[in-house]
């Protein structure tokens, strides 16, 4: 599989719009079109394609580590690390993940609710 596979892979091309807002060596962090929190921006690895944290292989533990700094980096530039923030990285069918290109979620701006199953 390579990055011409996904929609993620498109947005990293320029071939489809994102408004991006971080961009580092190795990572990519644009809004998402259909944002969950005032902030919500997902941050992808810009070259490499693993579809899932599944599929994550030992020697790519600093990609997710990346990722992570990333979004706290954007997170103080922004001005909200002191109030909070989630991150969340969806894998396979029950976590409801739809772009298989892995990527993390960071979700900001207000309190955020508890998750998990509804009901619990
Ligand atoms: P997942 O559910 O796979 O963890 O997250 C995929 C995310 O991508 C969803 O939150 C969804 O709103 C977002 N998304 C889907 N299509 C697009 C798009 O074309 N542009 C942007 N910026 N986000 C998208």
């Amino acid at each position: 599989m390579t990055q011409n596979d996904t929609l993620f892979g498109k947005i990293l091309r320029r071939e489809i719009p994102a408004t991006i807002v971080y961009e580092d060596d190795d990572v990519l962090g644009f809004k998402d079109i259909a944002p969950q929190a005032p902030v919500h921006v997902l941050f992808i690895p810009k070259h490499v394609l693993v579809p899932t944290m599944d599929d994550l292989l030992p020697e790519q533990a600093a990609l997710v580590g990346k990722l992570v700094l990333a979004a706290a980096e954007y997170a103080r530039r922004e001005g909200f690390a002191q109030d909070g923030y989630r991150v969340v990285i969806n894998c396979r069918e029950h976590a409801g993940q739809t772009v298989f290109h892995l990527h993390l979620h960071l979700l900001a701006g207000a309190p955020l609710g508890h998750f998990g199953v509804p009901g619990r």
